[in-house]
């Protein structure tokens, strides 16, 4: 029987040409967002990017995600970090959670430390309302460097 909980991953269109390595790291090593699937591990069953800014494809790959049987839909650790980090997505977390009753998270793996760095010096996540989304994916100084 398998007990894998099935997850798809939106990324951000900025990072369209990423070959999906450290998410797909973090998903088998159960690190960062994927950290939730420690007793049971995750199968990918959709992975694909927002198609750019507003994020439409987020309507329609949620759609497809949820028919291929996704229980949970990762919004990737590159819209929390982008510079600057996506505005949408906690309207996107709430529309798929609404429209599909799928359960959402964001995040996927481990912030890397350069731009947990950069983001310091910006002051990008001290309004209250990022840390909750952050908080998941900051993980230790050991694992952020092994995601650089
Ligand atoms: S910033 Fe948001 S809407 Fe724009 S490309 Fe990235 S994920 Fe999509």
């Amino acid at each position: 029987m398998n007990s894998k909980t099935k997850v798809g991953i939106i990324i951000c269109d900025r990072y369209r040409c990423c070959a999906g390595g450290k998410c797909l790291r973090a998903m088998r090593n159960k690190e960062g967002a994927f950290s939730i699937y420690a007793g049971t591990g995750a199968e990918l069953v959709g992975f694909t990017t927002c198609n750019g800014c507003p994020g439409g494809n987020v309507e329609y790959a949620g759609e497809e995600m949820v028919k291929n049987g996704a229980e949970v839909i990762h919004l990737a650790t590159g819209m929390v970090v982008g510079y600057p980090p996506c505005p949408s997505i906690t309207t996107f977390k709430s529309f798929l959670e609404k429209r599909y009753g799928v359960k959402v998270v964001v995040g996927t793996h481990p912030i890397p430390k350069k731009y947990l760095d950069m983001h310091s010096q910006l002051g990008t996540w001290e309004n209250p309302q990022w840390e909750p989304l952050v908080e998941p994916i900051m993980c230790d100084d050991a694992t952020r460097a092994l995601y650089d």
